[in-house]
């Protein structure tokens, strides 16, 4: 496929064989998830934490969590079978740049085993400032950071609370923290060029008009795309919104706030909110056959 005109050439390089930064590349490359994070440090309305990051994936789904050993194995088994395999990412089931060992120690041993391969994680962006000189040295290219709001009154109605600094911060303080943060992290990624993400979850009723201010914000720090996902509030799953009966966006709710979108931030319009434990093309899982009883006893 060919570079889009307005784009530099050493940024279409780094994109074009990655499923989810590119549309053309979703029908070509695919990716492959590890559920390497178990632990998460803030509470999202719309999260029950029994489920993968609603963040990155779709709520209600159960991923098998692994060891960095364990990940790697299984990447290493996938990169054998599926030889359309571009991009490994971390994106759960908890927030992959909290319990910062873990995903660090699997983004060393598989890059040493697949040096090619095109490392990618996704966040709520807390504890992201703190890992971005290990994100650049470890030439992780592609970070998706969850920004909901930049208001923080707003945020009070998405995060109950967040951990921080070793203590819990509620309401509107824990909100206008996560916010700092979130901004922080986005400016210095950008400052090191590595290519972001930002994804947001539409909230009918409490940021659905506030996501045009929010596709602004980072826009100006320079977020490569912006990808609205809707809400998806179910009460069988036991989210605090889908017990106060929160609904999610309609379809057509959706695509008015993306069509309202267009112009601002790029848009991604065709993420399919995949589960932590993902494999395969875009719209196509197959994690289900490299489970861990699955995987050999060891790498040769
Ligand atoms: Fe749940 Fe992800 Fe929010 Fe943490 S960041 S509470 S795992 S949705
Ligand atoms: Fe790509 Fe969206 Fe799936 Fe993440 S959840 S791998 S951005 S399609």
């Amino acid at each position: 496929s060919a570079k889009p005109a307005d784009m530099a050439a050493d940024v279409w390089d780094r994109i074009k064989d990655h499923p989810c930064y590119s549309e053309e590349a979703h029908h070509y490359f695919a990716r492959m998830h590890v559920a390497v994070a178990p632990a998460c440090n803030i509470q999202c309305n719309y999260c029950n934490r029994k489920y993968d990051c609603a963040n990155e994936s779709r709520p209600g789904v159960v991923s098998e969590k692994l060891t960095p050993d364990q990940a790697m194995r299984k990447v290493v088994t996938v990169a054998n079978e599926v030889p359309q395999l571009s991009v490994l990412g971390i994106a759960g089931p908890g927030d992959a740049c909290y319990d910062w060992t873990k995903s660090k120690s699997t983004f060393d041993a598989i890059s040493q085993q697949i040096p090619d391969i095109k490392l990618c994680i996704s966040t709520n962006g807390l504890a992201l400032p703190d890992r971005v000189d290990d994100l650049a040295r470890m030439n992780v290219d592609h970070v998706t950071i969850t920004i909901n709001m930049v208001d923080p009154e707003i945020g009070a109605q998405i995060y109950p609370w967040i951990y921080y600094n070793k203590r819990r911060y509620e309401g509107i303080e824990a909100a206008r923290i996560l916010h700092e943060r979130q901004m922080l992290g986005l400016e210095m990624l950008t400052a090191r060029g590595i290519l972001t993400k930002i994804n947001s979850v539409m909230i009918p009723g409490i940021n659905d008009q506030h996501l045009l201010e929010v596709n602004k914000w980072v826009k100006e720090r320079g977020a490569f795309l912006h990808n609205v996902m809707p809400l998806i509030s179910d009460p069988a799953h036991g989210t605090h919104f889908g017990l106060t009966g929160q609904r999610g966006p309609t379809p057509m709710e959706l695509k008015e706030l993306q069509d309202a979108l267009e112009g601002g931030a790029k848009l991604m319009r065709h993420c399919r909110q995949c589960r932590a434990d993902a494999v395969g093309l875009l719209g196509e899982d197959r994690g289900q056959e490299f489970t861990l009883d699955q995987l050999p006893e060891t790498i040769t």
